[in-house]
C-alpha cells in the first residue's frame, strides 16, 4: 500500500483499508492537534487513488468490508472525485459493506445539502466529525475553523444526508477551572443533543508537544484538569444528553476510565460507574497516564 507521512484513522476502524485519498487535514489549524502538521494539504492524483484500489485486489484486503478514506478530511474532495472512488471500491471489493472518512465542519459546510445526499447515496455512510465542544468561544480560541452555530449546521446538513455520523468530542479542552468545565459540559450536550449524531466518542485533552495549545500549558496560561475532574465533566456530559439510542464510548486511549453504553438508556450504569470512581478517587482505578496517549 502506499501512503504519505504519519496515517491515522478512528479507533473503531483498526479492521479497515486504509485507502488515502487527501495528504493532510484541509483546516490544520487546531491548537491542540499535530497529526498533520508536517503535511502540506493536498488531494491525491484520482488514477493514483484508483491504481491503489487495484493494488489492493491482489491481496488480502480485497475480502475488507470497511475501507476508511484517509486523511484528515476526504469530505473536502470534489464530489466526482469521491464518486470515481467509491464506484471502484465496491466494484472491487465483494464483501465491502461501508465506506467511512473523517468530516471536517468547514469542508462539509463547502458541500451543498444535495452533494452530500449525492455521496451519501454512493455509498459514503459514516462521517466522523470532530465537534471537540459546543463552547462557541472555546471552538473560536482553539481555531477549529467554526463557532458553535457552524459546528451545528455541518453536523445536521451530515444527519439531513442520511450520513451515520460520528462525532467526537475533548473533555478537559478548557483548562482545569470548575466553572469553565460545567459551562463546557453543558455547551456540549446541548450542541449534541441539537445536532443528533447516532454515535459520540469523548476523548481527554493531553498537550502535545510542538502545538500552539502545549505553549499555552507550558507558559502557564492554562491549566490542565485533574484525572477527576475530567472524569466530573464527563459525568456531566453524560447526564445532560436527551437522545435515545445514542451509543457512546470513551475506550480512547486519552481517557481514563473506559465506559461504554447507549445513551440515555444505560445512563443510570454509566453514572454509577463513574459516581464510584469519583467517590473512591483512587487513581489507581484509572488508567494510568503512562498509558495514555493521543
Ligand atoms: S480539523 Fe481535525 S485533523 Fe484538522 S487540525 Fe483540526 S483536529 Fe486536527
Amino acid at each position: 500500500m502506499r501512503y504519505e507521512g504519519d496515517i491515522y484513522r478512528p479507533p473503531g476502524e483498526w479492521k479497515s483499508y486504509l485507502l488515502q485519498c487527501t495528504v493532510g487535514c484541509s483546516n490544520n489549524t487546531c491548537t491542540f492537534c499535530d497529526m498533520y502538521k508536517a503535511k502540506r494539504y493536498h488531494v491525491r492524483p484520482l488514477e493514483d487513488v484508483l491504481e491503489d484500489i487495484q493494488m489492493a485486489t491482489g491481496t488480502f484486503w480485497r475480502e475488507a468490508e470497511t475501507v476508511f478514506l484517509c486523511d484528515g478530511d476526504a469530505i473536502d474532495l470534489p464530489v466526482d472525485y469521491l464518486l470515481a472512488v467509491l464506484a471502484a471500491l465496491y466494484k472491487s471489493f465483494p464483501r465491502l459493506r461501508r465506506v467511512t472518512t473523517y468530516a471536517g465542519p468547514l469542508s462539509t459546510l463547502r458541500k451543498s445539502p444535495e452533494e452530500l445526499r449525492t455521496i451519501r447515496a454512493a455509498g459514503l455512510q459514516r462521517a466522523y466529525l470532530g465537534v471537540e465542544t459546543g463552547d462557541d468561544a472555546l471552538l473560536r480560541h482553539v481555531k477549529k475553523g467554526v463557532g458553535a452555530e457552524g459546528m451545528l449546521e455541518a453536523g445536521r446538513r451530515l444527519v439531513e444526508a442520511g450520513f451515520d455520523l460520528w462525532t467526537i468530542v475533548i473533555t478537559g479542552l478548557e483548562g482545569g477551572d470548575r466553572e469553565a468545565l460545567e459551562r463546557n459540559a453543558a455547551l456540549t450536550a446541548k450542541m449534541i443533543n441539537d445536532m443528533g449524531p447516532k454515535h459520540l466518542s469523548s476523548m481527554t485533552y493531553m498537550p502535545v508537544e510542538g502545538t500552539p495549545m502545549y505553549e499555552e500549558v507550558r507558559r502557564g496560561e492554562m491549566t490542565l484538569q485533574t484525572p477527576f475532574e475530567s472524569l466530573l465533566e464527563v459525568r456531566r456530559l453524560v447526564e445532560q444528553i436527551e437522545l435515545s439510542g445514542l451509543h457512546y464510548t470513551s475506550n480512547h486511549a486519552s481517557n481514563y476510565l473506559p465506559i461504554k453504553g447507549t445513551l440515555k438508556e444505560d445512563r443510570a450504569r454509566i453514572l454509577a460507574q463513574l459516581d464510584q470512581v469519583l467517590a473512591a478517587h483512587d487513581t489507581s482505578l484509572l488508567r494510568d497516564d503512562a498509558m495514555r496517549g493521543l
